[in-house]
């Protein structure tokens, strides 16, 4: 009689990492001489965003850092915004700054992310932290960072990896791939004018997803033995969230997989901290 095993992927629990490696940031919060302080300034009150700080604030409260949130009309002018950002470069209680993204149309995110000081820019999208980050120097956006320690936690290597990251946007996907390429790795980029993003896909060794497209990735995609990181974070019909990749056809096929919930989402949230501390270690 013929057996076929069905192999099923590991699953790279953000949530184990993140407890893992929470008494290490625990350790050096208790090693700074003050309590750090972030300000989260929110335009609007999207729900993805409004959910995002939700989960930012819980973190910072179980950490006992200090967080200051301030909520802002959706109609407010980009001066306005400006206004208050500079504000909080001023003031000294403040260590660290997040504007959440996305910002409505009528604000530019480069102008008022660029009035961030770069000091205090905790999630590193000002230019002088781009170009920091892009040479391998100074603290990388906050997701990158997550999927950076979340591999390292479950002891994948990027070092002479093919890897191929779907998205390339500024916040998520071209940090990434250039946190991959520093780290060693081969890196493809596709976006939304890949003609045959199966093909690339398949040649990678690890994928990682970050495009916002509910099921993008399907066992088309994928192929035996390789790793998925889905940052992809969406809310499917009733309500629950879901990641980019299809985890159900593709969870037979690949070697190890992030959920979503329960994946990079977590690791962001920490490295958003490990960043406000780095910051706090250089004042
Ligand atoms: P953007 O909308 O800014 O960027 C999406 C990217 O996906 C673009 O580069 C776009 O290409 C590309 N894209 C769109 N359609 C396709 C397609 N069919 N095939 C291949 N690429 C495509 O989104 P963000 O980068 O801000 O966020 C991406 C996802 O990550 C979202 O779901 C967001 O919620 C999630 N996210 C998750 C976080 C986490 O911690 N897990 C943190 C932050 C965001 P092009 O450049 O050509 O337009």
């Amino acid at each position: 009689m013929l057996c076929s095993y069905i192999m099923s992927a590991q699953i790279l629990d953000g949530r184990k990492a993140r407890e893992a490696l929470l008494p290490g940031l625990m350790e050096k919060i208790r090693g700074l001489s003050f309590v750090p302080t972030l300000a989260i300034i929110q335009v609007s009150d999207r729900i993805d965003s409004t959910s995002f700080i939700k989960a930012k604030k819980a973190f910072a409260k179980k950490i006992g850092v200090n967080e200051k949130h301030i909520q802002l009309a959706e109609n407010i002018s980009q001066e306005k915004v400006i206004d208050i950002v500079r504000e909080c470069n001023a003031d000294s209680n403040i260590q660290g700054i997040i504007v959440q993204l996305p910002l409505p149309a009528h604000i530019e995110r480069d102008i008022v992310i660029n009035t961030i000081d770069p000091n205090k820019d905790v999630d590193a999208l000002t230019a002088m932290n781009v170009s920091k980050w892009s040479e391998g120097r100074g603290i990388l956006p906050a997701t990158a960072r997550g999927v950076r320690e979340l591999l390292k936690f479950y002891k994948i290597s990027l070092k002479d990896k093919k890897v191929t990251v779907v998205g390339r946007s500024e916040l998520v996907g071209k940090p990434i791939a250039i946190m991959c390429r520093n780290e060693g790795a081969i890196v493809t980029v596709c976006h939304s004018k890949t003609l045959d993003l199966a093909t690339e896909t398949k040649k990678a060794d690890i994928i990682i997803c970050a495009v916002g497209k509910l099921g993008l990735i399907q066992s088309k995609h994928v192929k035996r033995g390789q790793i998925i990181i889905d940052v992809g974070i969406n809310r499917k019909e009733d309500g629950m969230l879901a990641g980019d990749v299809d985890f159900q056809s593709v969870k037979n096929i690949v070697a190890a997989i992030t959920p979503v919930p329960g994946g990079v989402g977590q690791m962001t949230v920490l490295a958003l901290f490990e960043n406000l501390v780095d910051i706090c270690g250089n004042i």
